[in-house]
Parts: structure tokens; sequence; C-alpha cells
């Protein structure tokens, strides 16, 4: 049974090593009025992906296809959607697929954070359907959750930004990030990297935090200001105490991340936000003693406001986030996921040839 009862994904299955992820089918959720269809041409490779397939988060369904990074095209739009997409538009739909839309929290932006939230993968609908994400033939999304994609972006530079793009973008914003303001970005990953280039187009100094020195070069081309290796120098927040307004912790894992050392780089008054979601054994470790007048925090992504602004911005200001094409498919997901797994990635894969998988367009 095709599109629109059944959709086709490369899913990772219980039981089984997550680097052998299969080609499976699997049915569509139940349409509801406010629902897009989107035939996907291009899906980003999140951190988040890889924590969920490797169970650091939650346990598994029987077949879970991830993905929340999702470029596509409209294929049917539902008869009570009111916000103007027409079959055709390229679309993007990013980490969240539906909240409750009438909570204050959603009422103010803040959708991510509503009750009623629903992520693009492994989250029961209200109805009980798991939702299943991007590496895909099709996603079907309600409409507030979709965001159209501007002309000059190309599909998979514009992929990486729907999630990861996004999750650094709302807390540098909603911080005040801008002109006469430094930031500290730490760990150069698919989200730290794009901070460094978000960042910089926002007017900020921004200096770069990694563990080694291999990114260096790296950091410094995407517009990094200054470059620090933090495992390479003991003491090296010596020479950075009282420099940043904020900092913005974009690693997978805080094993390697002395949160004490970040605190003491910044100004009083300054703020350090984890946007982190590591192995649910990890702890945010800080000493009590290191907290002299600063702020510490968290976000998750950003509303479908700030997601439309961000693009506007990077068609604006030309962003590109350094990105890596691997084909869909058991062999490009495989790889995806297990090249991320050792940090073998400069800086997102983005899969594409979803046609040549799936047999789109027929
Ligand atoms: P990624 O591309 O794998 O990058 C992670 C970076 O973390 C690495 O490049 C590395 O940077 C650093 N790192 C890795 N292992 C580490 C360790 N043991 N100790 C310290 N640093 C380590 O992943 P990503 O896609 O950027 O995602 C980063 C994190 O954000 C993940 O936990 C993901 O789940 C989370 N996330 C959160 C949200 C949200 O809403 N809050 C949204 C999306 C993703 P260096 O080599 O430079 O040190
Ligand atoms: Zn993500
Ligand atoms: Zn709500």
């Amino acid at each position: 049974m095709p599109y629109p009862e059944e959709f086709e994904g490369i899913a990772v299955i219980q039981g089984q090593p997550w680097s052998e992820p299969r080609h499976v089918s699997y049915p569509a959720k139940a349409v509801g009025p406010r629902d897009i269809d989107i035939e996907i041409e291009a899906c980003g490779v999140c951190g988040s992906d890889l924590h969920t397939v490797a169970g650091h988060w939650r346990e598994l369904p029987p077949a879970l296809v991830v993905g929340h990074e999702i470029v596509g095209r409209v294929v049917a739009v539902g008869s009570g959607a009111d916000t103007g997409f027409k079959v055709g538009d390229r679309v993007g739909v990013g980490a969240q697929v539906l909240s409750c839309l009438e909570c204050e929290r959603c009422d103010e932006g803040n959708e991510p954070y509503c009750e009623g939230f629903v992520s693009a993968y492994n989250r029961a609908y209200p109805d009980g359907y798991v939702s299943q994400g991007g590496y895909a033939s099709h996603v079907r999304v309600h409409e507030h959750f979709v965001v159209p994609i501007p002309e000059s972006l190309p599909s998979e530079l514009a992929a990486p930004l729907l999630c990861g793009g996004l999750t650094v973008y709302a807390p540098l914003i909603r911080g005040g990030c801008g002109p006469g303001v430094r930031v500290g970005i730490v760990g150069l990953g698919g989200l730290g990297h794009m901070a460094v280039l978000i960042a910089k187009a926002l007017g900020a100094y921004v200096v770069a935090f990694s563990r080694g020195s291999s990114k260096r070069a790296d950091a410094l081309e995407l517009g990094a200001d200054e470059y620090v290796a933090t495992a390479e120098e003991a003491a090296w927040d010596d020479k950075y105490v009282s420099k940043l307004d904020i900092v913005l912790v974009c690693a997978s894992s805080l094993q390697g991340v002395n949160l004490d050392q970040y605190i003491r780089t910044l100004r009083v008054g300054g703020t350090i936000i984890s946007v982190c979601i590591p192995d649910k054994s990890e702890k945010l470790e800080m000493s009590a003693f290191a907290l002299r007048g600063v702020t510490v925090g968290n976000s998750q992504l950003g509303s479908p406001q700030e997601l439309r602004d961000l693009l506007e911005l990077a068609a604006a200001k030309e962003l590109k986030p350094w990105v890596e094409t691997l084909p869909v498919g058991e062999a490009g997901v495989s790889e995806a996921l297990t090249r991320m797994d050792k940090g073998d990635v400069r800086y997102r894969f983005t899969l594409t040839e979803f046609d040549k998988e799936f047999g789109l367009g027929k």
C-alpha cells in the first residue's frame, strides 16, 4: 500500500544494531484537517538522531525512522489548512510537529515548551500514533510547524538550520546577541559550527571553544574571532575571566566540559545556556562556589516564527552551514550515524537522493 496510506523510510530496528538500519514501510499518521503532506528531498542528521537510536534517552519502538531537519515539496494540503501552503511549495519541518496551540506558552511563541509537545519522531500523538521522522519518503505535519524555504537556500544547506540552526539561534536572539556582545560557543559540532556562523551574522564577537586544536583553522574560517583548545591547556580560563556575556554549550556530552571554567569567563550578569541533551545518566554539574552573579539556563529548539526569522537571516546573509551530503538509504544512514558517533563529520551530514531510494514524484 503506497503513499498516501503508507510511507517508506530507513528505520532502526529494536534489538538490532543501530548501525544496521533497514528500509521499511509503515502506516502514515491519520490525516488531520490542517495537515500538510510533504515529499522529502533532503534531511539533516542531528546529534539527537544518534542519541535516540543509541538509546541514550528513551526506549525505541519496534521500528523507528529518525531525522528532523526535513526539506521537501508539498504534495497535499488539508481541507482546514489556512496558512497558504500550496502543492509544489518547497517547505521545511524541524524537530517539533505538534503542540496544543491554545496554552499561554503557545500564545507567547514558546511552542517547544508546551505540555502538548510532540517531537518529529518517537513521541506519541494524542491518538497514540508514534511519530516517525524524515529519513523517509514523506512526512505529514500540522501546518503550524511547516515553514517556507527561501528560494535562494539550497535544500541541503537549509536542512541543518531546521533543528540545529534554530536551537542555537533562539537562545542567541533571546539573550540579546548582537554588535558589542561577546559570545562563547562550546563544542564545534553541527550545532556549534552553526552557532559561530549565526552569532557572527548577528554582529557579535565570538570565541570558539573546542576540546582539541584540530578545528582551529575551520573555526577561524567560519568567522570566530578567537579559538581555545580546552583540553590542551588546563588553566585556559585564567585568560578569559569576565570576558564574555553569553556562553552557549553545544556539546553532545558534558563529560569533557568543565562548566565552572566557563562560568568564570562570564561577566557579572552574564548567562550560560546549555542546549546539550546528553545521555540521560549525565548531570549538569557545577560548583555552587563558582556561581558568582551569573545566570544558568537551558533552551529547547525555537518557535516556528523564530525558524522563519532564521531562514530569512540565512538567505539575507548567505549563511552556509558546512555540509557533507550522503545518499539516503541503508548504507548512507549507517555511514552518517556511525561517522557522527566517531566525531568524523565537518560539520553536518545532509541525506539527499530521496527520489532514487523511494522512487518519488511518480
Ligand atoms: P555533534 O555534531 O555530534 O557535535 C557535538 C560536539 O560535542 C562535538 O563536535 C564535540 O565538539 C562535542 N563533544 C562530543 N563529545 C564530547 C564529550 N564527551 N565531551 C565534551 N564535548 C563533546 O552534535 P550536534 O548535532 O551538534 O548536537 C549537540 C547536542 O545538542 C546533542 O546533545 C543534541 O542532542 C543536542 N540538541 C539539543 C537540542 C535542544 O533543543 N536543546 C536540539 C538539537 C540538538 P568538540 O570536538 O569541538 O569539543
Ligand atoms: Zn535536532
Ligand atoms: Zn500549548
